[in-house]
């Protein structure tokens, strides 16, 4: 899968790295670090699909959070939700996979 697609959809200045890891541990799909100019967001390397390209943009939400210094864990939280949905649609519409018309215009 290439991660071009969804780095695109953001706005990032930092140096973003993505690893696939096992994460059963940390109870979490994907979580992200932020090391100086560096973001490093980790992501569980079990999931399906949908689950992991959700997490991955998720992760990337919190990474733009990181760079604007949102801190609020509920703005945070509610913000990548809402917006992993809306780039998900976005991602699926560039690969194709969407069987159904995009006729309802996404915002
Ligand atoms: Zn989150």
């Amino acid at each position: 899968m290439s991660t071009s697609f969804l780095l695109a959809s953001y706005e990032i200045r930092s140096d973003v790295e993505i690893c696939h890891c096992n994460l059963r541990d940390e109870n979490a799909l994907g979580f992200t670090e932020v090391n100086g100019d560096e973001q490093f967001v980790q992501v569980h390397n079990d999931l399906t699909k949908e689950e992991h390209v959700k997490t991955i943009l998720h992760e990337l939400v919190h990474v733009v959070q990181n760079e604007q210094g949102l801190i609020d864990d509920d703005e945070r939280e509610s913000q990548a939700y809402m917006l992993e949905g809306v780039l998900y649609n976005n991602y699926c519409a560039s690969e194709q996979t969407v069987t159904t018309p995009l006729d309802s215009p996404l915002v």
